[in-house]
């Protein structure tokens, strides 16, 4: 699990705490030693007693801009005193929506590109999912309803993104294999063995494959080389749907605006959340190819609905937000330091991989680390002690640890994040 089982106790005793029910938590050990935020500023926190932290995660890999940036506040204010939203069901629309959704066309790895906004990643993979079975029964092709996901993915926890979990962990204790029927894994890392999980499944029975582009939870694992392009030629061969996750790389932190774009892939849908409004407000959605919206827009009665929705899709404040943030991203050159940042944090990793023997492997693309630890140390205590030094890391799947700080520090601030790793680890050597 990525929780330690060592801090909990044995009493058996029923503990009990604040009513907030933590996420993803192993309770009893997270009881008693809550980091309580209470402030942020740029790409510092402070807890509620006083510590300050350098958030060298960004948080789950979305404050970007640094924290509690203003122009991202005014925009939320200045639009709430207007209008707070209104939905985007059937005729009705709100101005900030459409504003947001012409822009992010215009930004996105495909031509033409439609978007369906919601609240975040796993709500999008869900829409993602659903569209791309919608999209199959509608060519009358309905046999295709297999999504395809890779070993040790993530895309959140809603029921799709459960059922297409590759840690197993995340799946696991529902009493079937999966929430939604027809998903299957295929290997992370090797196209020659995607190739036969789909010969074994037959094509006819495949909807879509789920991608990130470099895996976060899952370790930050960038992919193989030529993986990415061999997913495409397969999808392609195959009429299967390629679907990236882009809810931890869009929006520049691979250096691009988007990962396809790095990787020269061109796919048919996209999902992003987080970096859309670098977490100032609970926004996600799909960016939707041109083949896959044109059938909905066909000016005939016959032309089918593509039964999806909330309330909150579309939220105009959030959008607002989103305009602020990709504003400051743009005007500050924010996506262009991504590629300088890369290449500090690479030289500060490998520089910590020939001093640590307790290191046995580091990964980085984009302004994206992961350190992956030998079995003589917990990752988690590793975060825990670094913590203690005022630095935030994450333990992930592979004993790693991950580091993807705001886009806005300076080198010295990777140096000294890096810095403080090494002692974190030689202290638990
Ligand atoms: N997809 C990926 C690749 C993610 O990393 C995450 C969250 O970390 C999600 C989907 C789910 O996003 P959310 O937590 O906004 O629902």
């Amino acid at each position: 699990t990525l929780t330690d089982p060592a801090i909990s106790t044995t009493t058996g005793a029923v503990l009990d705490g604040p009513a907030l029910w933590s996420a993803q938590a192993h309770m009893p050990s997270v009881l008693g030693r809550q980091l309580v935020i209470e402030r942020g500023e740029g790409s510092y926190l402070t807890t509620a007693d006083g510590q300050r932290l350098f958030d060298g995660t960004a948080g789950l890999w979305h404050a970007n801009i640094g924290h509690s940036h203003p122009e991202l506040a005014r925009a939320a204010h200045e639009q709430m005193l207007r209008l707070e939203t209104y939905h985007v069901f059937g005729r009705y629309a709100n101005d900030q929506a459409l504003e947001l959704g012409e822009r992010l066309a215009a930004l996105a790895p495909m031509e033409r590109a439609k978007v369906i906004l919601n609240s975040g990643g796993s709500d999008a993979i869900d829409v993602a999912c659903k569209l791309a079975r919608r999209h199959w029964q509608r060519e009358g092709r309905g046999s295709k309803q297999i999504i395809l996901s890779r070993e040790h993915a993530y895309h959140g926890l809603h029921a799709y993104g459960t059922s297409i979990a590759g840690l197993d962990f995340n799946r696991e204790g529902y009493g079937t294999e999966s929430l939604v029927p027809e998903t299957a894994r295929v290997s992370a890392d090797d196209i020659a063995q995607v190739e036969q999980t789909i010969a074994r499944l037959g094509a006819d029975s495949i909807a879509a494959i789920v991608a990130e582009p470099i895996q976060g939870t899952g370790g930050v694992n960038p992919p193989a080389d030529g993986y990415l392009e061999g997913l495409q030629r397969l999808a392609r061969e195959h009429d299967i749907l390629l679907i990236l996750d882009e809810v931890i790389t869009g929006f520049g932190r691979t250096g691009e605006m988007f990962a396809a774009q790095r990787y020269g892939i061109e796919p048919d849908m996209v999902t992003f959340a987080k970096g859309v409004t670098s977490g100032y407000a609970p926004l996600g959605g799909v960016l939707v190819a041109h083949r896959l919206w044109e059938p909905f827009y066909v000016d005939s009665p016959d032309t089918p609905v593509f039964r999806h929705g909330a309330t909150y899709a579309g939220h105009a404040t959030a959008a607002a937000v989103a305009l602020a943030n990709l504003d400051v991203l743009e005007r500050d050159g924010l996506v262009p330091r991504v590629r300088e940042l890369e290449q500090v944090l690479r030289a500060q990793l490998d520089g910590l991989q020939q001093r640590q023997e307790a290191v046995v492997d580091v990964r980085v693309a984009g302004f994206l680390g992961g350190v992956s630890l030998d079995e003589r140390l917990v990752n988690e205590r590793v975060a825990d002690r670094a913590v203690e030094l005022g630095f935030i890391t994450r333990p992930l799947r592979g004993n790693t640890l991950q580091l993807s700080p705001p886009f806005i520090v300076s080198d010295q601030e990777v140096v000294n994040y890096v810095a403080a790793i090494e002692q974190a680890i030689a202290e638990e050597s």
